[in-house]
């Protein structure tokens, strides 16, 4: 299920910018900063989303307001069987009337996991596969088998409410059609 298969070359496992937002569906105007470093290691995105007014959580007042910013490193495998890390500059906004602090929303992870969206979806089609095991895809998607075996755990809970199985298809489809 990856563009890039174990017999393509290296080369063309390189991703632009472009790839990048067709694959997450977002546009420039999202994006404050890109970088992209393609090492012997692996592929490395450094990104930022822009700022832009956030509901608060608790109270409902929108807010621009910045409090701070964390990494996030996520481990992203669609594009490419090689190792790919999206650093994320992950913002936190604080609520002027309620001063409760909440992250930005983001396209890039699942909640509460540091690997992606597009990452769940293949460990799941792999581990459908009667042959693979939680070391095996633990190995491809340079995950941990604690991680493998928490996305297969958390998608039996998953997969009993409808809507978030089809986000996931649909977040897929979107970077092959
Ligand atoms: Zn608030």
């Amino acid at each position: 299920m990856t563009m890039c298969d174990n017999t393509t070359t290296m080369s063309s496992c390189i991703i632009s910018q472009n790839d990048f937002l067709v694959f997450f569906n977002i546009e420039d105007k999202d994006i404050e900063t890109f970088d992209i470093h393609h090492q012997k290691d692996g592929v490395y995105i450094e990104v930022t989303l822009k700022k832009k007014p956030h509901q608060c959580p608790v109270c409902l007042n929108m807010t621009d307001r910045v409090k701070d910013y964390s990494v996030k490193h996520i481990n992203h495998s669609i594009l490419t069987n090689k190792k790919c890390i999206i650093n994320y500059r992950a913002r936190r906004y604080r609520c002027p009337r309620c001063h409760k602090t909440f992250m930005e929303s983001n396209p890039f992870t699942v909640a509460g996991s540091r690997i992606s969206l597009a990452t769940v979806y293949n460990i799941l089609e792999d581990l459908r596969k009667p042959s693979m095991t939680f070391r095996d895809v633990a190995e491809r998607y340079h995950v941990s088998q604690t991680t493998a075996a928490h996305v297969f755990d958390s998608f039996v809970s998953i997969s009993r409410r409808p809507l978030p199985e089809y986000l996931l298809i649909d977040e897929v489809y979107k970077c092959y059609y």
